[in-house]
């Protein structure tokens, strides 16, 4: 390996000042810039939006900030894997530009007591068993976009209603940035890769790829015409049936807001989330 081989350190900045006094530079210089807000623990299904904001931006910035005003008390905060150093090593390898990694104090001051409600599609699916969890997320989305003010920030599929939530309070806000959407990355067997299949056990490693094989079943089921209630009541036994405990949802809804379907009418998409062991996993596919 030559010098010139070495792959390069990404810088990485800690404070909103560094941030803001970078990405102004930036565009004095006319380029345009994209955004990958992370909780860390990259894998390929981060790495994959580093390359879709780069298609549409010169320079792009990956936050890496744990947040906890998404988290629940009881919620894994303390156990969710913190691993800064791989992650930037795994960025050398994108076009990713800067790493963004406030501390939680640089984020929340003392006393912030600024909250962010997008009301109707944060109902529902993933807040029924996290009621905290939009609204976490929208204030940290809605400040880390203000912080950066990026022209593209890119989000993924496979947290489904969380994208359809920050495009929905970027429109709501006018939040002068363009919302994107990468589609989710899988494991040759399917399971969506996540942070957290690293507390999976080897055991329940082989079970987890049924979410997305139950997934794609009840999705053919629905195109072929069967009724959609007994559809989903016969794949939520399989989950179960399986070791799935609780299965928290498995549900048919509109695509573009979230509303329920009785029966299956495009653009549709079909959302699932169940505990396996001690980890939530979830998952959705297009119908
Ligand atoms: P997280 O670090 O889990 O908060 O996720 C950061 C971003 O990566 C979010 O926009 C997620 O939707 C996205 N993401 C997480 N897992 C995947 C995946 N398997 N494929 C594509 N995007 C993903």
């Amino acid at each position: 390996m030559t010098l010139n081989d070495t792959p390069r350190d990404i810088p990485i900045v800690r404070t909103i000042a560094e941030l803001r006094q970078i990405v102004a530079d930036w565009r004095r210089e006319g380029l345009k810039i994209g955004f990958v807000p992370t909780m860390g623990a990259l894998h390929q299904g981060h790495l994959s939006l580093v390359q879709t904001a780069a298609k549409h931006a010169d320079k792009v910035v990956v936050s890496i900030f744990v947040n906890p005003t998404q988290f629940a008390p009881h919620e894994d905060f303390d156990a969710y894997p913190r691993t800064e150093a791989s992650d930037a090593k795994a960025l050398t390898g994108t076009p990713a530009s800067l790493i963004y990694a406030p501390k939680p104090r640089e984020m929340y001051a003392d006393n912030h007591s600024t909250q962010i409600t997008v009301e109707g599609i944060s109902e529902g699916l993933c807040a029924t068993t996290r009621p905290h969890f939009f609204g976490g997320v929208a204030l940290v989305v809605a400040k880390l976009l203000l912080q950066c003010l990026p022209d593209v920030a890119v989000f993924g599929e496979k947290d489904y209603q969380q994208l359809l939530v920050i495009k929905r309070m970027v429109r709501d806000l006018n939040i002068p940035v363009d919302i994107l959407s990468g589609p989710t990355q899988r494991d040759a067997d399917g399971l969506a890769t996540s942070s957290r299949n690293a507390y999976l056990t080897s055991d329940e490693r082989k079970v987890a790829p049924l979410l997305h094989a139950t997934l794609q079943d009840t999705a053919a089921r629905l195109r072929a015409g069967e009724p959609v209630e007994g559809v989903l009541v016969s794949a939520i036994q399989k989950l179960k049936d399986a070791g799935f405990d609780p299965v928290d949802y498995l549900e048919l809804r509109s695509a573009e807001d979230l509303t329920r379907l009785h029966s299956f009418q495009a653009p549709a998409r079909l959302l699932v989330a169940a505990r396996l062991g001690k980890t939530r996993l979830i998952d959705n596919i297009e119908v």
